[in-house]
């Protein structure tokens, strides 16, 4: 941005956390301001310019706020800060650290503390890989410092639109993130200094590179999804569901085994019992792919108690900005967002008080294309030096009742690759994950088909067949439900057990298991394999009895074999009685 005088305002009228604010100067759209409360400073943003009056929200409790109170705008946007020392932080959707927050502030966290968000004390061993005389453009890599296992590239800054010739390069040593690691001219021949330091506005995408089709997939341990309905990095996915149905406990076994490199929670108007739960929890848990600690992937965003719902817009910009950036390194990023709906309760919220014309259930209009371009900011990324990267983006949607009618699903489904629709059925009936095979689908099946093609020759097609059985088994059993057993021929039970049989012991899983919680493809393989061949075997049971007899008491070995350690002498053994009882006529 150009230097120009800070412009200043005083407030004219404040309405919830909305307020105008009649300045002097030039502001823009998405400018930052504080209010002065004497000593405290909330911060706010401008939404909207009606000649010389700016509307601004608050990302504060507004309390407190008068007729005359002055702000001062910053001349900047929302930005988020970018560089080492992300990865493990907890912060809040304007990136304070939550953490720090607290220490400042004690234990009851007031308003208006602003902490940076990096820590500018810690010396960060950098090794420098650009050299005096190289050309770079944003998004080079100038060097790199370790970050836990991940080589954190240190680029030049997005912000910087020119070419540049570098004219010095740092030493190899241990510096502060304000440290200038290298110095540059523009073709103008202006000097400019990079420090390890960047800021971006979290409203703008941030990408350097060209955007290609995502082909690989994007192995969760998740039976359900893995086989049924695959994600793709770099692809969106949505899980609707209503309250209580499991979505969080989805969200939470996405960021602990989901097969990337980063994950960033954005917990955003949540219960703040979850939040804590994952601040609990995360630092002890331990990553099944490279037993690190989980935290040393994961950046947490969570809005604290005392922010107004204006910060949980923040919250979702902010993840997916901080998860932008890291794509830049090469590192394939997961960002989950739980739950979209609280955003867009907040942009009702805000279009009613700027009285705007409402759209269907007094959501904006414009409801559909924010919904829209957030989850465009997915995607895998060339990079110029030839590496990619990737963000895939998950969002919770949580409809009032369930209903998925209604306008938050309805935009987010319009767009996204994979729909994960949890049902109140299935939760109650304690099928869990309660993923609703019938009701979810994954544009990324065929993708992923060709992928997994290799490793099993005809995937795709066992894949169709046992989602056909699925189906079949399910109307039968509705016949049952009204007939009874014997009101259908042996045959069509015979499709119902097997349905329920995959239902049980394949698509259900425990969260709360050890073993069972986590099943990564080299465990779903055999298991899916074994089920395929009970789907194509005709058995010969002579009544309708000794078929469910059978059925379940082979449904009940397979699902005991999910609770075994895999390739255990248990599990082999048992997994040898299974085949064995295939063999035998009933
Ligand atoms: P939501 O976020 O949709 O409101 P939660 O994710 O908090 O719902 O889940 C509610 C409860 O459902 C959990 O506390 C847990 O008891 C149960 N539950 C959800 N998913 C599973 C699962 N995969 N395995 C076992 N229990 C589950
Ligand atoms: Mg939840």
């Amino acid at each position: 941005m150009t230097t120009k005088n800070n412009a200043t305002g005083a407030v004219v009228k404040a309405f919830g956390n909305l307020i105008h604010v009649a300045y002097e100067g030039n502001i823009c759209q998405g400018e930052v301001g504080m209010v002065h409360l004497g000593d405290v400073r909330l911060k706010a943003e401008v939404i909207e310019i009606v000649g010389k009056i700016a509307k601004m929200q608050v990302f504060e409790d507004t309390r407190g706020i008068k007729l005359g109170s002055p702000v001062e705008f910053s001349n900047h946007l929302l930005e988020a800060e970018l560089g080492p020392g992300l990865l493990t932080s907890i912060v809040d959707g304007l990136q304070n650290p939550l953490g720090k927050v607290a220490d400042a502030a004690g234990l009851f966290l007031t308003r208006g503390i602003y902490l940076a968000p990096l820590d500018r004390s810690k010396n960060w061993e950098y090794h420098p890989t650009a050299k005096e005389g190289d050309n770079v453009k944003r998004g080079a890599f100038l060097g790199y410092t370790m970050e836990g296992r991940f080589q954190h590239q240190i680029m030049v800054p997005f912000a910087c639109l020119d070419e540049y010739t570098l004219t010095w390069v740092i030493k190899p040593g241990a510096y502060s993130i304000d440290t200038v690691v290298a110095k540059a001219v523009d073709i103008e021949g202006e000097e400019h200094s990079f420090t390890m330091v960047q800021k971006w506005p979290i409203k703008a995408p941030l990408f350097q590179g060209e955007k290609i089709k995502g082909s690989k997939m994007l192995e969760v341990g998740m039976r359900i999804l893995d086989t049924q309905f695959p994600i793709l990095k770099g692809g969106t996915f949505c899980t609707p569901g209503p309250f209580g149905a499991g979505k969080t406990v989805l969200q939470h076994h996405l960021a602990k085994y989901a097969d990337v490199d980063i994950v960033i929670i954005a917990a955003c108007g949540e219960r703040a019992g979850e939040v804590v739960e994952v601040l609990r929890t995360f630092p002890y848990l331990v990553d099944p792919h490279t037993n690190d600690p989980l935290i040393n992937r994961t950046v947490i965003i969570c809005n604290t108690s005392s922010m107004p719902v204006s910060a949980r817009e923040a919250s979702i910009y902010m993840g997916v900005t901080i998860a932008e950036y890291y794509r830049q390194m090469g590192l394939d990023v997961l960002l989950l967002a739980d739950s979209t709906s609280r955003w867009a309760q907040a942009m009702r919220e805000m279009s009613g008080r700027l009285e705007e014309i409402p759209g269907e259930e007094a959501f904006p209009a414009y409801l559909g294309s924010r919904i829209a371009a957030f989850y465009e900011r997915a995607g895998v990324m060339q990079l110029a030096n030839g590496k990619t990267g990737s963000v895939t983006i998950g969002g919770a949607v949580s409809p009032a009742g369930g209903n998925l009618e209604e306008p938050v699903t309805q935009a987010t489904l319009a767009v996204v690759g994979a729909f994960l629709g949890l049902s109140r059925a299935r939760s109650d009936a304690r099928r869990y994950p309660a993923i609703d095979p019938f009701d979810s689908w994954s544009k990324y099946l065929d993708v992923v088909g060709r992928e997994l093609e290799v490793r099993v020759a005809g995937w795709t097609k066992m894949v169709n067949k046992a989602m056909h059985i699925l189906r079949e088994g399910n109307e039968i059993g509705k016949r049952m439900e009204v007939v009874g057993e014997e009101g259908v021929i042996l045959e069509d039970m015979m499709i119902y057990l097997k349905a329920e049989l995959y239902e049980v012991a394949y698509l259900q899983q425990n969260a709360y298991d050890k073993e069972d919680t986590y099943s990564p493809l080299n465990r779903q393989i055999p298991l899916f394999l074994l089920i395929n061949t009970i789907f194509s075997q005709d058995f010969e049971c002579e009544t309708h009895d000794a078929a469910r007899t059978f059925f379940l008491g082979l449904q009940n070995e397979i699902k005991n074999l999910n609770f075994m350690p895999f390739q255990s002498e248990r599990y082999l053994q048992a997994m040898e009685r299974i085949q064995e009882k295939l063999q035998v006529k009933v």
